[in-house]
């Protein structure tokens, strides 16, 4: 399970986040790619933008979901 203790900073504040466990497998990126981007120079993905709408939604939590190492996060704020 994320840890938001763990959460990078560029994450944009709200709901969702990547924690540091992130292994850079883009597969948030591919599945969600107007919320999750990859940060290239450190090696992990992070939420540009919190999901805004029903669609958006949806495509984050199968990122969730997807997610390998449990990295993705979404504690409800
Ligand atoms: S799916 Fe998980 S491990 Fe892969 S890039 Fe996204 S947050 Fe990182």
């Amino acid at each position: 399970m994320a840890d938001k203790s763990q959460s990078w900073k560029d994450n944009k504040p709200g709901k969702m986040f990547v924690d540091q466990s992130c292994i850079a497998c883009d597969a948030c990126v591919l599945t969600a790619p107007n919320n999750f981007h990859m940060h290239d120079e450190d090696g992990h993905a992070f939420v540009a933008k919190q999901p805004s709408s029903p669609e958006e939604e949806e495509l984050c939590k199968e990122a969730m979901e997807g997610c390998p190492v449990e990295a993705i996060g979404n504690d409800g704020e």
